[in-house]
């Protein structure tokens, strides 16, 4: 499908790196998450001396919203990106799309996500689990309907919009074939789908972000399917605080959360391109200078 962005891929780089040296770019994190909220100040000092020049900042339901907004306020390398997770979908407020399109309309250089369809959490969460006050996650028509609104606007704000997909490949095979798309391309954040389903999706403009997780010994699948993403669709993210590669991967630990939970470092991000060069048998030069020039061919 055709890209045609406002700022070309070269001046994207001056704004990047003013000294010229290719910048690591984080395809999708969440730093407005509370686990990383004690160590704002150490991350923003760490990520820039890495050459990590910018990250896209999902949002994933109406209350972290100003959030990420602050966020970008604050920090140079914080590209804000506005969606209603799947997870959160139980959660919305009658107004939330009023409220998405206001904010997108606001902010003309943000993208649309976090969004997608998630089987495996309805699969994980038995009713007699949840925690007292949190929500069931939403069914996956309920899910549908919302993700669907989200691409939409996507469309018509002309925005890309980064994408979540868990246990629900042909699923959303099926539901991106059936109408139009963001004309600058999608993201398949962390795909964790088929290598055999990759060329499907890159037709209809989609872009495959690898995760530093996937470093860990028992993802084979996933490291065989990133083996086959087209070079010029490839980028690179954290997810952080979630997803953690595994223990030899990380070079920025962080203490778990209240709950015991992992907590990844934004910069981690920095290995995630070196396990990734290892894996593609590529020059890590030359890894960082096409992903960055992915990442701003879709984001730009
Ligand atoms: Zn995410």
């Amino acid at each position: 499908m055709p890209h045609v962005f406002s700022l070309s891929s070269a001046s994207f780089r001056a704004w990047l790196a003013p000294t010229g040296h290719p910048m690591l770019c984080d395809a999708h994190n969440h730093l407005q998450d509370d686990w990383l909220a004690p160590h704002l100040d150490a991350i923003a000092a760490e990520c820039p001396r890495l050459d990590i020049g910018a990250m896209i900042v999902n949002g994933t339901a109406e209350e972290n919203w100003p959030r990420v907004a602050a966020l970008a306020q604050r920090f140079p390398f914080v590209r804000p990106s506005y969606g209603l997770h799947p997870w959160d979908v139980g959660g919305r407020s009658p107004q939330w799309l009023d409220v998405l399109r206001a904010r997108l309309l606001a902010e003309p250089r943000t993208a649309v996500g976090e969004i997608g369809i998630d089987r495996w959490i309805l699969s994980r969460t038995r009713p007699g689990d949840l925690p007292p006050g949190q929500l069931p996650p939403a069914a996956l028509p309920e899910q549908i309907e919302v993700f669907l609104a989200q691409l939409a606007l996507a469309v018509e704000l002309d925005r890309p919009a980064s994408i979540h997909c868990l246990q629900a490949w042909g699923q959303l095979d099926e539901l991106l074939r059936s109408r139009p798309l963001p004309r600058r391309g999608v993201l398949l954040h962390a795909y964790g789908g088929p290598a055999e389903m990759i060329p499907g999706f890159a037709a209809l403009g989609a872009y495959f972000s690898f995760n530093g997780a996937f470093l860990a010994e028992r993802k084979t699948a996933h490291r065989f399917a990133f083996r086959a993403v087209p070079a010029d669709r490839l980028l690179v993210e954290t997810d952080a605080p979630a997803m953690s590669p595994p223990a030899d991967w990380i070079e920025y630990p962080l203490p778990p959360a209240p709950g015991g939970e992992a907590v990844n470092h934004p910069a981690n991000l920095a290995a995630t391109y070196r396990g990734l060069a290892r894996l593609r048998e590529v020059e890590l030069p030359a890894l960082t200078a096409q992903v960055e020039e992915n990442f701003a061919r879709l984001f730009g």
